[in-house]
C-alpha cells in the first residue's frame, strides 16, 4: 500500500518532464524523446494502429482509386522514409469526403480527406500536411496519451485495492478510452503538440526533398477561405489558429532558411488533381 501511495509524485515528475521536452529550441529540429512511461514497443503501437484502422474504416469512405492510391503512396513513403521513425510501416490513404483535413493512427496511418487534395494548390503543400501527421506519429503523441491513461487506470486499480477509490470512478475514468475514434479521431492535440508536429514536418519536408514553404502556403489559404464552412470545420476545430501557425513556422524558416533547389509543385500532382475532378462525387456528406 505504501508503494502505491509514493507513485502519485514519481507519475507528476514524469509527465512534467515529457512537457519540458516537447519545447523545442527554435532553429533546430525538435528532439524526440520517447518519454519514460510510454512502455509500449514499434509492433505493439503498430497493432495498435491496425486496429485502430479497421475501426476508422468502418466509419469513414475510403476512396479506392489506383491512381490516387499510387500517387499518395509516392509521395507519402518519401515523407515517411525522411522522417526521424523510418522503421514504422507507414499506409497513406484517401478519406472519400469533402472535408479538409488530415488526421494520423499511431503506428503508421495517415488518412487525407479527398477535399484536402482538391484544397491544397501545389504539391508542397500536400506534402506539408502529410508531413504534420507523421510528426505526430513521429513524436509519439497519442502513443503517449494512450500510456499516460493507461498508467491512470493501474494506478486507479491499485488504488480500488487500497480502498480509496469506489467502482464509479473507476468505470468513469476507463470510459474516456472510448475506442479509436475518440482517442485518435476526434482526439484535438495541445498546442505544444501541434508546434511541435509543425516543426517535425518542417524538417521533414525539406529532407524528403520538398519545399517546407508549403505548409504555411497551405495554412494561408486555410486562413482566407470561409472559415464557417462545414468543410473546414474539423480542421480548424482540431488545430490552433492557422495564422498563429504561420507565424511559428517563419520564425522558424528565418532562422534556418531552406536548402535552394527544393520541389515545389509536380506533373503528377496535378495530374492527380486531375483525377480526383473527374470521380464520382463522395458516398455520403461530409462527417
Ligand atoms: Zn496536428
Amino acid at each position: 500500500m505504501r508503494a502505491t501511495y509514493s507513485r502519485a509524485p514519481v507519475v507528476a515528475v514524469i509527465l512534467l518532464a515529457g512537457i519540458l521536452a516537447s519545447f523545442p529550441v527554435r532553429g533546430e529540429e525538435p528532439k524526440v524523446v520517447k518519454p519514460i512511461y510510454n512502455t509500449f514497443s514499434d509492433e505493439e503501437e503498430m497493432a495498435m494502429g491496425r486496429n485502430a484502422a479497421a475501426e476508422v474504416e468502418k466509419k469513414y469512405p475510403i476512396l479506392q482509386d489506383v491512381i490516387l492510391e499510387t500517387y499518395l503512396d509516392h509521395i507519402g513513403q518519401k515523407v515517411a522514409q525522411a522522417s526521424r521513425r523510418p522503421q514504422l510501416v507507414y499506409r497513406f490513404k484517401l478519406v472519400d469526403t469533402l472535408a479538409v483535413n488530415a488526421f494520423s493512427l499511431p503506428g503508421g496511418y495517415v488518412y487525407v480527406h479527398r477535399g484536402l487534395l482538391e484544397f491544397a494548390e501545389t504539391e508542397d503543400e500536400l506534402v506539408g500536411v502529410l508531413a504534420h501527421e507523421v510528426g505526430h506519429i513521429v513524436a509519439y503523441h497519442s502513443m503517449n496519451d494512450v500510456a499516460r491513461r493507461w498508467l491512470v487506470s493501474r494506478v486507479m486499480h491499485e488504488g480500488k485495492k487500497a480502498g480509496w477509490l469506489d467502482d464509479q470512478q473507476i468505470q468513469d475514468a476507463l470510459q474516456q478510452y472510448g475506442g479509436a475514434l475518440l482517442l485518435f479521431v476526434d482526439r484535438k492535440f495541445s498546442r505544444e503538440e501541434e508546434n511541435e508536429a509543425d516543426l517535425l514536418g518542417l524538417y521533414n519536408t525539406e529532407r524528403a526533398g520538398w519545399d517546407p514553404n508549403g505548409l504555411i502556403a497551405f495554412l494561408g489559404h486555410v486562413g482566407q477561405f470561409d472559415t464557417t464552412s462545414d468543410l473546414m470545420q474539423i480542421f480548424l476545430r482540431r488545430h490552433p489558429l492557422p495564422g498563429d501557425r504561420v507565424d511559428m513556422l517563419r520564425v522558424e524558416l528565418k532562422q534556418r532558411p531552406p536548402s535552394p533547389g527544393l520541389t515545389k509543385d509536380s506533373f503528377l500532382f496535378k495530374a492527380a488533381k486531375a483525377r480526383v475532378r473527374m470521380l464520382p462525387p463522395p458516398p455520403a456528406p461530409s462527417p
